[in-house]
């Protein structure tokens, strides 16, 4: 089969349907091709005995203007995230677990400003990198290790601030980048409770599925599903885009929206260019699996926090309350986190919260899905400056949006929503040009 458009997005998570929204709506013949059965990408709602859960994008705040305005432009509603604004937290301070003290609050949220000390200076625009590009640009090679060996944190501000930001990252403190982290910080106005209400406090009611319902119905373009593009080919007069199945779909322009850690899936003629295939070749560090608890019962607004050197568990916290089951969300960087038995998480959780009674566990794979390879893109050390200035860059007849690259909310839906979005209008401008 071979059909012809005007532009072909490869890959519908949020960056492919809101370019082809955008495009389709100022009447471009649009299709979306997208390698699974189902739209979303690293968004990925299900229903769980009546319970909407997140297996991968979850949280938005209101400082992420372009997601913000979806929400309010469908009129979706959010929720909270009981366990966000916990009254009970467990942290594993090296040699033993404790509840987090009322009168250690402070000493807890001082220990960011601490980490966090030079973020204004450092990313005075968030938004605009070129703006202290120097100041960024010295400091990218500094991992999260490095700074936090660097600073004279407490026992607790060690073991609190480690962990949230290995979730933050979803690596290693030695594979995190710091300026990443700062660029977070620096995106929440350098504000420590705005900072731990965006990374977790609210969600869509009824779950990014809506959003991208919404946007699906809204836009109107074609979909392909279950068509994994294996080749792109740019040619005089467009492009050529060919599936698995081999269906070949011819283009003026193209939008490429893979995620960075699996664009080596695709062959690209001409290739891409040299700092794309490094980026798809050294990968961004984000792994680890999020991973949901049913227990028994309704444990309250309760939070567990732990460095991966001290355990599988490097957070969770309550994610839906219940009364005769709960659901919490955990996060763990171990390989096998997903393939651990109930009895094994069960002795974890004995450590910190011991009337926890685990039922059963689930997630999503997404460190192994061969459509993702990672979770949420978070750049490796050394890689920052380089991989966000080129990565966006057009390349010919293709452009190139995603969550992973861009000017502030990367790693974020927010980032893919903003991605697809300029990069819909750099294709208009293309498009009415041509
Ligand atoms: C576990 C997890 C938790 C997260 N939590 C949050 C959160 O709380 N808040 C937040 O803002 N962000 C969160 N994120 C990050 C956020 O989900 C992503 O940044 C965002 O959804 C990326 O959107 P995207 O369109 O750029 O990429 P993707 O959603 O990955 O979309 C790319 C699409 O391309 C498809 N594809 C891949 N290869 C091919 C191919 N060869 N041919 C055709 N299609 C292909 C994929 O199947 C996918 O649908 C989380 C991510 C994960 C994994």
């Amino acid at each position: 089969m071979s059909t012809q458009w005007d532009v072909v997005v490869v890959g519908g998570g949020l960056a492919g349907i809101t370019a082809a929204r955008d495009l389709k709506q100022r009447g471009f013949n649009t299709v979306v091709l997208e390698a699974s059965d189902r739209l979303g990408g690293r968004t990925y709602t299900i229903e769980d005995e009546g319970c909407t859960v997140e297996l991968g994008g979850t949280w938005i705040y209101w400082n992420q203007p372009f997601i913000w305005a979806e929400k309010e432009r469908y009129g979706l509603a959010i929720e909270e995230t009981p366990g966000c604004v916990a009254e009970h937290i467990a942290i594993h301070r090296g040699d033993r677990i404790e509840a987090l003290a009322a009168d250690e609050v402070g000493e807890f949220m001082a220990g960011f400003d601490v980490f966090f000390s030079e973020a204004i200076k450092v990313w005075e625009r968030p938004y605009d990198a070129k703006h202290s590009w120097e100041a960024i640009r010295e400091r990218e090679a500094i991992t999260v290790a490095d700074r936090m060996a660097s600073l004279a944190l407490t026992p607790l501000q060690k073991a609190a601030i480690g962990g949230f930001l290995e979730i933050l990252s979803m690596s290693a403190p030695s594979s995190a980048s710091y300026v990443e982290m700062m660029r977070c910080y620096a995106l929440c106005g350098w504000n420590t409770t705005v900072f731990k209400d965006t990374a977790a406090r609210y969600k869509f009611a009824d779950g990014t599925g809506a959003l991208v319902d919404a946007m699906v119905r809204d836009g109107g373009f074609d979909v392909r599903t279950s068509s994994p593009v294996t080749a792109v080919n740019q040619q005089g007069d467009g492009i050529s885009v060919q599936t698995a199945n081999g269906d070949i779909h011819h283009g003026r322009l193209g939008v490429i929206t893979v995620p960075m850690n699996v664009m080596n899936s695709v062959a690209f003629h001409p290739p891409l260019s040299p700092i794309k295939q490094e980026a798809a070749d050294v990968k961004h560090a984000g792994g680890g699996s999020k991973v949901f608890f049913v227990v028994k019962g309704d444990p309250g607004p309760v939070m567990t926090l732990a460095r991966s050197a001290d355990s599988a568990l490097i957070g969770s916290f309550t994610y839906h309350r219940g009364e005769h089951q709960s659901l919490l969300a955990g996060f763990s960087l171990e390989p096998d986190a997903l393939d651990k038995s109930v009895e094994e998480w069960q002795s974890i959780f004995n450590d910190y919260l011991p009337d926890l009674e685990i039922l059963r566990t689930f997630g999503h794979p997404w460190g192994t899905d061969p459509l993702s390879q990672g979770s949420w893109c978070s750049y490796r050390p050394g890689t920052v400056t380089r991989f966000a200035e080129a990565l966006p860059l057009t390349e010919g007849k293709l452009f190139f949006a995603s969550g992973d690259h861009g000017d502030g909310w990367r790693g974020f839906m927010e980032g893919a929503i903003a991605s697809g979005s300029q990069t819909a209008m750099a294709v208009l401008k293309t498009l009415s040009r041509d």
